[in-house]
């Protein structure tokens, strides 16, 4: 075992959340020591696993991006591969390089009272490192980035062909002139179709049930008129705050009136494919927004539909077979590739071994503080974003935060801060994490995810404003207990 290297502050994941932590870091809490451990040989994270045909953001980039730096493409739809280069621009402009440690990936952390640090085991090159840090900033994304979630498939070693999960999709994958079917109806079946359909003999959807669709530009013009008159810098800044608040609205507005809401998503459809296509496949069970709505940039897969090229099938699955799927009506999907869009796997923190005083901490057993930090669990926060609004727009300000919590541990000369539960907390009402959203990788991890209480600070609100207001408020809260050693 080698010497351990020791950081005041470690991250953990390159992704859009470690990169844009490492910024708010060197420029609101100079002077610290910190590196980014990142398990991949990539910064990225998300936008670096996922290969497939068509991967791009379903959220505009002018939230997505950070706020520190405008998005200057035109299309706020934006690719997987743009999205990593603006990464790496990042990372390039902030001089992060020399911080950053690509291939280490973190597989235990164990909290020593006595020095007041954590003491962290790190896979690289097939060695296990040693490093230390005060304070450990977890930027490691929500899900497995081993495997992606698939149910278990009746007779699927009966098929002859190809079945690739979306998570892992091979670079030589020729699926030219093949018959193709995606089974799912989120965001990756939603945007392989028509991508998939430019080539393929024929790509069917598959779906046990629909998602709500919302069609809209993959260019915003407006934004790029006013960047013109304003520059791109103050552009930005503009349109970065109108999206947010319209994707808030646009939330706020489906839960109140989803009756409304719903009828603006069905006309669209209706217009591209037809009555018969939205009541048949465009018409879920549920309300809009207790998952995801799906976007179709400018009608893509309705274009693929209307083309012939792609069609949709909802209906349950009854086996595999030699060529294709059957399905419970009886009918037959024949396939030369199968490709099963069914979702992620949810983890948490990392899939980190964490000890805290000897003792395994089991993360679903604790109370989630501000959605940032966990009760019970010293010198730790991590990030998890919005779930309806873009994801960096509650990363940043979780990272803000933690630059102020270390700006006030330096100045009160605190080694340590942690959240509990005051003497009137101990008896709250336990929540799910992420309250009022039923989709599948939420349900499937209930069980690992920290509990969300029914007062303040112990809430992990999907409100941007009541966010901002938790966020900036004071950080000596009497529930943040910072202590010296
Ligand atoms: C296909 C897809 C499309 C999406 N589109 C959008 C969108 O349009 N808008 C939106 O708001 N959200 C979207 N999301 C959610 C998306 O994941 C976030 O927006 C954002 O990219 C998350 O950034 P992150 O840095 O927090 O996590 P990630 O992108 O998951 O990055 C986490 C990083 O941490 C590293 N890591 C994890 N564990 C360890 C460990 N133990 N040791 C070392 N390193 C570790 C990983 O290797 C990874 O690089 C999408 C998600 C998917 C899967």
């Amino acid at each position: 075992m080698h010497s351990a290297q020791h950081f005041d502050v470690l991250i953990v994941g390159a992704g859009l959340s470690g990169i844009g932590a490492a910024v708010h870091l060197q420029r609101q809490s100079p002077g610290r020591s910190f590196a980014i451990l990142e398990g991949r040989d990539n910064v990225g994270g998300t936008w670096d696993l996922f290969r497939y045909p068509g991967i791009r953001s379903d959220s505009d980039m002018y939230t997505l991006g950070f706020e520190f730096k405008p998005w200057t493409q035109d299309r706020s739809i934006a690719s997987g591969s743009s999205i990593l280069d603006y990464l790496w621009d990042t990372v390039g402009e902030h001089d992060l390089k020399r911080c950053l440690k690509l291939g280490h990936k973190v597989v235990r952390a164990d909290w020593s009272s006595e020095s007041a640090t954590w003491n962290l085991q790190v896979e690289h090159l097939g060695e296990t490192l040693r490093f230390t840090c005060n304070f450990l900033f977890m930027c490691s994304g929500y899900y497995n980035y081993r495997k992606g979630y698939c149910p278990e498939f009746p007779g699927r070693d009966q098929f002859r062909g190809e079945v690739i999960h979306p998570q892992h999709w091979p670079e030589d994958l020729d699926y030219r002139n093949k018959r193709v079917v995606v089974i799912g109806s989120g965001a990756t079946a939603v945007t392989l179709i028509p991508n998939l359909a430019e080539s393929a003999a024929k790509v069917t959807m598959l779906q046990r049930s629909p998602s709500y669709l919302a069609v809209d530009s993959a260019v915003d013009r407006t934004a790029l008129r006013l960047r013109r008159v304003l520059g791109s810098r103050m552009a930005y800044k503009v349109i970065r705050l109108r999206n947010t608040m319209r994707q808030q609205s646009t939330y706020r507005s489906a839960q109140k009136d989803p009756e409304k809401f719903k009828a603006g998503l069905f006309a669209a459809v209706r217009a591209a494919v037809g009555q018969e296509y939205l009541d048949k496949h465009f018409t879920p069970t549920y309300q809009p927004w207790d998952q995801r709505v799906c976007l179709i940039p400018n009608g893509d897969m309705f274009q693929a539909i209307a083309s012939g090229k792609a069609d949709v099938a909802t209906a349950h699955i009854e086996t595999f077979t030699e060529t294709g799927i059957r399905l419970d009506s009886g009918e037959e999907l024949p396939a030369d590739i199968i490709v099963t869009a069914t979702g992620l796997e949810l983890v948490t923190l990392g899939e980190v071994d964490f000890t805290v005083g000897g003792d395994a901490v089991d993360f679903s057993r604790t109370w989630t503080y501000k959605g940032l930090a966990y009760s019970g669990v010293p010198n730790l926060a991590s990030v998890f974003g919005y779930v309806n609004t873009s994801w960096t727009v509650r990363a940043e300000l979780v990272a803000k935060f933690v630059c102020r919590v270390l700006n006030h541990m330096e100045s009160t000369g605190a080694s340590t801060v942690t959240p509990r539960l005051r003497p009137e907390d101990r008896r709250m009402r336990r929540g799910p994490f992420v309250e009022g959203f039923s989709s599948g990788y939420f349900q499937r991890a209930n069980g690992v995810l920290p509990g969300q209480g029914d007062r303040s600070p112990w809430i992990n609100p999907q409100n941007h404003r009541a966010t901002k207001r938790l966020l900036t408020g004071r950080v000596d809260d009497g529930v943040l207990k910072f202590e010296s050693h």
